[in-house]
């Protein structure tokens, strides 16, 4: 594995995804290596994109370009991160995300985070000091350790993230979950999903979930490694199994009364309405 410091020209970008205005990105690439991660597709750093899991490229002047941007900067959502784990292994030594968070919170600014770390406990309080203005979504994808293994090869195992979510959300600090991508024929099974949905409830968490898309980068991984049965990408072209990943999810969703959305619109104007209430 190896680490590149350089200077990045900016720190906080617009973000094309509808729900954030924001986003942040401490690094390009991503240790956890995941081999269905969209992100690969994404990065713009080559040799980070390349050898998905094995180069992190650190932007070692983000705190300071940060600062100065969001001087001028209209308030809104800040998504940390977009495409990377933001308390991958290398937050461990550098805490850009969490100071990066902290900058954020403390100017006003929203801030949703994202990650399958419970490295993210170690910013717990000023995340708890402004749990009106952050939420945090611990990504898991199932409960199957060999699973996980198979599909996230460098990420905590799926019960430290659950204890990780407990602690969070025991702390008052909003949780969520995302389950996704769900995979054709690999974790889409009802009693894969029902654990899932279990730890939702118990934690008090929402359930965000996505099926997988097949992008480029992700796709030649997922054959690469486990030959997947979804390598052409008939996740994302199955209707009918589309259809049935929702009446499955939903079904587990009033199981549980966990309440639950798809990526795309009702998770949007969620996120958005509570945003309005606080302003
Ligand atoms: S943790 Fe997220 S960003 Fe990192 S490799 Fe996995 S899916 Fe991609």
């Amino acid at each position: 594995m190896r680490i590149v410091e350089y200077n990045a020209v900016s720190a906080i970008s617009r973000s094309s995804m509808a729900e954030l205005d924001y986003a942040l990105n401490a690094y390009s690439g991503c240790f956890h290596g995941c081999i269905y991660c969209y992100a690969m597709d994404f990065t713009r750093i080559q040799d980070a994109a390349q050898h998905w899991g094995q180069v992190v490229y650190v932007k070692k002047n983000l705190l300071h370009l940060l600062r100065s941007e969001i001087k001028t900067m209209k308030r809104g959502i800040v998504g940390v991160s977009t495409i990377t784990d933001p308390y991958q292994p290398a937050e461990a030594v550098y805490h850009l995300s969490g100071s990066a968070i902290e900058i954020l919170l403390r100017a006003g600014f929203r801030v949703t985070v994202q990650t399958k770390s419970p490295l993210v406990l170690r910013d717990r309080d000023i995340l708890q000091d402004h749990r009106n203005l952050c939420d945090v979504g611990i990504t898991i994808t199932t409960m199957n350790q060999k699973k996980a293994l198979l599909l996230e090869p460098q990420s905590p195992s799926p019960l430290a993230r659950g204890r990780a979510l407990s602690s969070l959300s025991s702390s008052g600090i909003r949780t969520w979950i995302f389950l996704g991508p769900i995979i054709n024929g690999i974790n889409d099974s009802p009693s894969d999903m029902e654990q899932i949905f279990q730890l939702a409830a118990d934690t008090g968490s929402r359930v965000i979930y996505d099926t997988f898309s097949n992008y480029k980068g992700a796709t030649r991984l997922m054959a690469e490694r486990i030959g997947s049965s979804d390598m052409a990408g008939q996740s994302r072209y199955d209707i009918k199994w589309k259809e049935k990943v929702i009446s499955d999810v939903q079904r587990l969703s009033d199981r549980y009364s966990v309440k639950c959305n798809n990526q795309d619109q009702e998770w949007l104007e969620e996120r958005r309405m509570d945003y309005r209430t606080l302003y």
